[in-house]
């Protein structure tokens, strides 16, 4: 293996893993403790003055997360990763690190609805503002730039609305003003598509969803690109300014590329506490084994779906980008040829009333708050996900009224369209 470079299905199934050193155990183990015996006073101090690497106490760093970490890492392209409790701590995580009290910085309207809130309501309180743009206008992101402006952060395949973003037309808006691309690439997964092959920096996961992939276990994983400078005369003083609680140390001199990991996970993850599990670190490692073969088939499925859906004579309209009649059907090409996601949003004609008789009447798909689950979903996210919003901000971002989303599973594609079917004959 040491001169050919593994491709993305044998990293998926071994990259950073070995068999245990203590006990010859194939699969990772799970290293089910909170804290680890330090060798002498000396090596404790090393470690805790960060001029060594190793386990302490599992709130900052064990042995499953770390198996975990170096696999996104590689099947994201990234320098290094920090895997934590939820995709919604990574992104506290990765605003942490770079935002100040009475910074801003810009998102993409389409987001999934809890990054929305988190965005406009959460991070109020920690003096962050969110200034909304347009992902298909790269200029509504340049145009509300200012000097406290700190980064800029999109989803690579939006969810619900399962629409591709040109990603190297924000990244391009991002390097000309020295602003890290941030991208949540929870609804393509590496699979589908790497976002720092497109120019972004930074890349986060709800784990939660594809990579885990069952629908078992939460977690969330920052990737570090390993190619922003963050020395920029102290416009991000957590990576450039020397840190009190590590005497004088300089993250960004110390650790060079992947210096962002690190200051997530010494001054974000250790201080503000949302850790992953061993356990579902274990579970999420177990499902990203699978996951090119899973993501083909939630693909395939999807898109036999969808197409079918599209001729049944009580359905408006089908956006998935799959199809190649869909406005976004050139991007999808252009960013993930291998398919268009599980996920994808269609109306019915009988508009509101339609969609509650539909959801209530299917029997396979599940009706919950979800997505990247191995069996298929159902739900209505204006009455659910995208409640909270109003109807204006639920239509810009792909959640009005009459939408229902769904979220392929990897059954036979056969009885998701039989389940599909007998729904819509209730209508
Ligand atoms: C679910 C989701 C999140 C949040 O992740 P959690 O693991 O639920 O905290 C963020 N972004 C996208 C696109 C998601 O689907």
């Amino acid at each position: 293996m040491s001169t050919h470079n593994p491709g993305f299905a044998t990293l998926a199934v071994h990259a950073g893993a070995q068999p245990d050193p203590a006990t010859g155990a194939r699969t990772t183990p799970i290293y089910q403790t909170t804290s680890f015996v330090f060798e002498s006073a000396d090596h404790a101090a090393a470690l805790f003055g960060l001029q060594q690497f190793g386990n302490i106490y599992t709130r900052i760093m064990n042995p499953t997360q770390a198996v975990l970490e170096e696999r996104v890492a590689a099947l994201e392209g990234g320098a290094a990763a920090l895997a934590v409790a939820s995709g919604h701590a990574a992104q506290m995580l990765v605003f942490h690190t770079i935002m100040q009290p009475g910074d801003n910085f810009l998102a993409a309207r389409k987001l999934y609805g809890g990054s929305i809130n988190q965005f406009g309501h959460a991070f109020k309180n920690f003096g962050w503002e969110v200034r909304w743009a347009d992902p298909a206008d790269p200029a509504s992101f340049e145009s509300q730039i200012d000097e406290r402006t700190k980064g800029i952060f999109i989803e690579s395949l939006a969810n619900p609305g399962g629409t591709f973003v040109d990603i190297a037309a924000i990244a391009e808006v991002a390097q000309r003003n020295g602003l890290p691309l941030i991208v949540d690439n929870t609804m393509a997964s590496p699979y589908l598509l790497r976002p720092l092959e497109h120019g972004a920096d930074i890349v986060v996961h709800s784990l939660t969803k594809f990579l885990g992939g069952h629908g078992n276990s939460m977690g969330g994983m920052i990737v570090d690109g390993g190619t922003f400078d963050w020395s920029q005369s102290g416009r991000y003083p957590m990576l450039s300014e020397p840190r009190p609680e590590y005497a004088g140390v300089e993250l960004h001199k110390t650790f060079g590329n992947i210096a962002f990991a690190i200051a997530c996970r010494v001054l974000g993850l250790r201080d503000l506490g949302p850790a992953i599990s061993p356990f579902n670190a274990f579970m999420i490692l177990t499902g990203i084994e699978t996951l090119p073969l899973r993501m083909q088939r939630h693909c395939d499925n999807a898109l036999a779906a969808a197409t079918w859906l599209k001729a049944h004579e009580k359905v408006s309209w089908v956006s998935y980008s799959g199809l190649e009649d869909d406005p976004n059907h050139a991007l999808q090409q252009q960013y993930a040829p291998k398919g268009s996601g599980a996920v994808f949003t269609f109306g019915l004609k009988g508009g509101y009333e339609a969609g509650k008789t539909f959801v209530e009447g299917l029997q396979m798909f599940s009706h919950l708050a979800n997505i990247g689950d191995t069996r298929s979903l159902v739900i209505h996210p204006a009455s659910t996900t995208h409640r909270q919003l109003s109807e204006e901000q639920q239509v810009a971002a792909g959640a009005g009224p009459d939408v229902v989303r769904l979220s392929i599973g990897i059954e036979d594609p056969a009885d998701i369209i039989a389940d599909l079917e007998q729904s819509l004959a209730k209508i």
